[in-house]
């Protein structure tokens, strides 16, 4: 078991909006440092200060996920204020809709860049602060991690990387004994504006497949990680319901 909420600092990517904004949210009025990062100042600026007038700590970077650099300095920002950092949530991410024979390169090199590349940047920038210390690295995966999803091939590609390249760097985390938690976050669908901010390729607004769940419910399974180390948590999707955190 890792320190309570009330003790740590925890850098979540992707706090701008959905899932990431509602991590950061719960995070703070559960006593938690936070350390914000997406690429939206305007946002950021706005959700700091919403989490101080309530009594919260937090800070922010503004940083594009897809270079290392923007990420690097994310973490300098925690160690700055903070002195470190205990989890480390990689959550920024993005979508395309639309079938794959009109999908472009570039839209589909940008997703990977944003999903897949910046889970990696995130993960090796924290992982070395996190063996010297201690503590949670978080990557949110997808139902999309397990099974592809029609009209979202790219997508669900990007989120199968991110599944092997997590239990990859988890295995050689055990086989080193380090003291880092590598869990795998798996939600099914849940109501955020992801879907405005994909690049739609299709002639109707996306829409995620019922059952939809509240982003308090992914915030809550990542938090419940940043305690209790998990290998992997489903929250909703196909049945494969794991929610009540
Ligand atoms: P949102 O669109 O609401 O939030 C995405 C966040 O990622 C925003 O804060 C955005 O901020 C940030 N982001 C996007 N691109 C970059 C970038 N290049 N650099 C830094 N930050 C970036 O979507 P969700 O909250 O739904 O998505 C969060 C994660 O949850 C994603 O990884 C998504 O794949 C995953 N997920 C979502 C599901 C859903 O049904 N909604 C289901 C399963 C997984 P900004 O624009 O300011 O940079």
């Amino acid at each position: 078991t890792h320190k309570p909420l009330d003790q740590q600092v925890i850098v979540i990517t992707g706090a701008s909006s959905g899932i990431g904004l509602a991590t950061a949210r719960m995070a703070a009025r559960e006593g938690a440092r936070v350390v914000m990062g997406a690429r939206n100042a305007e946002a950021l600026a706005a959700i700091q200060e919403d989490i101080e007038r309530e009594g919260g700590q937090a800070t922010h970077a503004v940083c594009d996920v897809g270079r290392r650099e923007d990420v690097r300095a994310l973490a300098d920002t925690a160690i700055e204020r903070f002195g470190g950092f205990d989890t480390w949530v990689n959550d920024a991410g993005i979508s395309i809709f639309g079938r794959l024979e009109e999908v472009s390169d570039e839209d589909s090199e940008r997703l990977f860049r944003t999903n897949f590349w910046g889970t990696v940047h995130g993960s090796l920038v924290a992982v070395p602060h996190l063996k010297r210390h201690g503590g949670a690295l978080i990557n949110v995966g997808s139902i999309a991690s397990d099974m592809a999803i029609p009209l979202q091939a790219m997508y669900s590609a990007s989120k199968h990387a991110i599944r092997g390249f997590t239990d990859g760097l988890r295995a050689e985390l055990e086989m080193e004994g380090a003291p880092v938690s590598v869990t795998l976050i798996k939600p099914g669908s849940i109501d955020t504006p992801l879907p405005h901010h994909a690049r739609n390729y299709m002639d109707r607004e996306p829409q995620l497949p019922p059952p939809v769940y509240h982003p308090d419910e992914v915030a809550r399974a990542i938090l419940h990680a940043a305690v209790h180390p998990h290998r992997e948590i489903y929250v909703g999707g196909g049945g494969r319901v794991l929610t009540g955190f």
